[in-house]
């Protein structure tokens, strides 16, 4: 039988691989081409890079970049400011997913806010948010929510669900964000990236082909690629193919779960509670327009930021100053060139998003010993 994991971990299988990557680096350079770098786009794929030493089984030309593809490290700090000061509100209950607790905003972290008193909970399955909405109906309970395409259909199920029970007391603070304008606004931003590496579990729910627009646009190679060591290193040897093949454009590596047009009933799902905002503000990237989704205004009395914009700052916030998080976002630093990293800033004492999340590259660098 099959086990779907330890397959695609196979030291055989991935020393082939590498093989056939060096094969086709050497006519790559024959042909007078020589640096390539690689933007791996989610903080996924940094882990797997990190914890499988995929860079070294590569040729020395070849260089990955770190991308803004982790959605705690990207969240600036103004909206987490949101989640303390609707958390601190009276009466209230703010739910969201763990990573989020320990990022600190302009002034405390919502683990230091919980520790003040202020009631706040991380969810270990989103359906819990329901029950404690049930459990608590003389509260206010604020989902605040947060992630790429793949955590999307998630919130859309649970409004649904609010509206089927009838609940009036869940609201929705929706920090939901989309791929492809941040990889766009990096290229013209005059990153220096030859191909990148797409994200898989974001591509499930959109397909592949939602990256064919940048791949002709700044006729880049992007393979869409599982977050298995060989599927990494399978998406690498893809990309040198395309080099060598004269070809620029979107292929998809992950074909066991991606397709191109994705999965429709969950994109109807969102598309029935959600639209495009104007305009996001990214940690590094800035403003980007249409990057980001909020609450239709049929919804509007379940969206936390109508109900409770009396109490909420728009105002952009700065990084810590000796922190790199934005230029790290941007594939311009690397962990190792901030002057802080695994001294003032560690797991336990982060000063960045980037040392917290689980998908961040300094957490990345700093839990597979990089230092
Ligand atoms: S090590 Fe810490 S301070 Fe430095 S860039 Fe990373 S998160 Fe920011």
């Amino acid at each position: 039988m099959r086990d779907y994991i330890n397959e695609y971990r196979d030291p055989a299988l991935i020393g082939a691989i590498a093989s056939q990557i060096a094969r086709e680096n050497k006519r790559l350079c024959e042909s007078g081409e020589r640096q390539i770098n690689i933007m791996e786009i989610c903080g996924g794929h940094t882990h797997t890079i990190m914890k499988y030493g995929i860079s070294q089984l590569l040729p020395a030309n070849i260089r990955f970049i770190h991308g803004p593809g982790c959605p705690v490290c990207v969240m600036p700090k103004e909206r987490i400011d949101h989640a303390i000061t609707l958390a601190e509100m009276p009466d209230t209950i703010l739910a969201t997913l763990g990573d989020m607790i320990r990022v600190p905003g302009s002034k405390k972290t919502l683990q230091e806010a919980r520790s003040a008193g202020a009631d706040i909970r991380a969810l270990y399955t989103p359906l819990d948010l329901i029950k404690i909405a049930r459990e608590n109906p003389r509260k206010k309970v604020i989902f605040f929510a947060i992630g790429f395409e793949t955590t999307t259909p998630m919130t859309a199920i649970l409004l649904e669900k609010t509206i089927a029970l009838g609940l009036k007391n869940l609201f929705f603070h929706i920090n939901h964000i989309l791929v492809p304008p941040p990889v766009r606004a990096i290229m013209l931003d005059g990153g220096e990236i030859d191909a990148f590496l797409g994200p898989s579990h974001v591509s499930v729910i959109t397909g592949y082909q939602i990256f064919a627009p940048i791949a002709t646009e700044f006729k880049t190679p992007i393979t869409v690629s599982g977050f298995e060591p060989s599927d990494v290193l399978q998406g690498v040897l893809m990309i040198l193919r395309q080099f060598n093949e004269g070809r620029r454009e979107v292929e998809n590596q992950y074909s066991r779960a991606v397709s191109a047009k994705g999965n429709e009933k969950a994109q109807e799902l969102i598309a029935k509670y959600m639209l495009s905002r104007e305009s996001f503000r990214w940690r590094g990237l800035g403003d980007i327009k249409k990057s980001a989704l909020k609450l239709r205004e049929n919804y509007a009395e379940f969206d936390a930021e109508v109900v409770f914009k009396e109490f909420l700052s728009y105002e952009p916030i700065d990084d810590h100053k000796l922190c790199l998080c934005a230029e790290i976002l941007k594939g311009k630093k690397s962990p190792l060139d901030c002057k802080v990293f695994g001294k003032a800033c560690a797991p336990r004492s982060p000063l960045g998003s980037c040392m917290v999340s689980g998908e961040g590259a300094c957490a990345a660098y700093y839990k597979y010993g990089l230092k």
